[in-house]
């Protein structure tokens, strides 16, 4: 199995500390140079079952200059070119504009969305399903993993549920 992921998300929400932890895991490689104009290659984890690349898309936050239009559609477009997504969250802030402004980029495409809500280790287990019942209002997602990335915590069963996707 094989397959295209893009990870997006707000800036220090964790994206790359995710991506050294899987890389971590099973390294392939890793590389901060780009693939095309809009995806970025960030790592491929390797296994005997699986290969996933996963990238980096640029545009996919709000853009705050008039190149904007451009980079929103170029990243809607980006984003349908692969299997699934990653949405990262950080669930120690309190869900606000920016994220929701991801949502609804997410929302025009047909892609299946992961949404992973990250640093599980900052809040207690009972603010969990307040926080999931929230974003479960705001749109449909393929799946819900809360993970801590930086601890590794369920990241494993990230990548066993992102590969049978593929
Ligand atoms: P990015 O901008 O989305 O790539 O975010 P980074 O990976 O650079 O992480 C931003 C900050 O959040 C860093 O200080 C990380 O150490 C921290 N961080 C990332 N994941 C976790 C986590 O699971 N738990 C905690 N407590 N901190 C995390
Ligand atoms: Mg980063």
């Amino acid at each position: 199995k094989s397959g295209f992921v893009a990870i997006v998300g707000r800036p220090n929400v964790g994206k790359s500390t995710l991506m050294n932890q899987v890389i971590g895991q099973k390294i392939a490689i890793m590389s901060d140079k780009p693939q095309t104009t809009r995806n970025k290659i960030h790592g491929v984890y390797t296994t005997d079952e699986a290969q996933i690349v996963f990238l980096d898309t640029p545009g996919i936050h709000k853009p705050n200059s008039k190149l904007g239009d451009y980079m929103v559609k170029s990243a809607q477009s980006a984003l349908s070119e692969v299997e699934a997504v990653l949405f990262l969250t950080d669930v120690s802030e309190e869900l606000g504009g920016g994220d929701r402004y991801i949502i609804e980029q997410l929302k025009k495409i047909d892609t299946p969305v992961f949404l992973v809500l990250n640093k599980i280790d900052k809040v207690h287990p009972e603010e969990l399903l307040p926080i999931i019942e929230k974003f479960s209002k705001l749109h449909s997602f393929a799946e819900i993993v809360p993970v801590s990335a930086i601890h590794g915590s369920n990241v494993s069963a990230l990548l066993e549920t992102l590969t049978r996707y593929l």
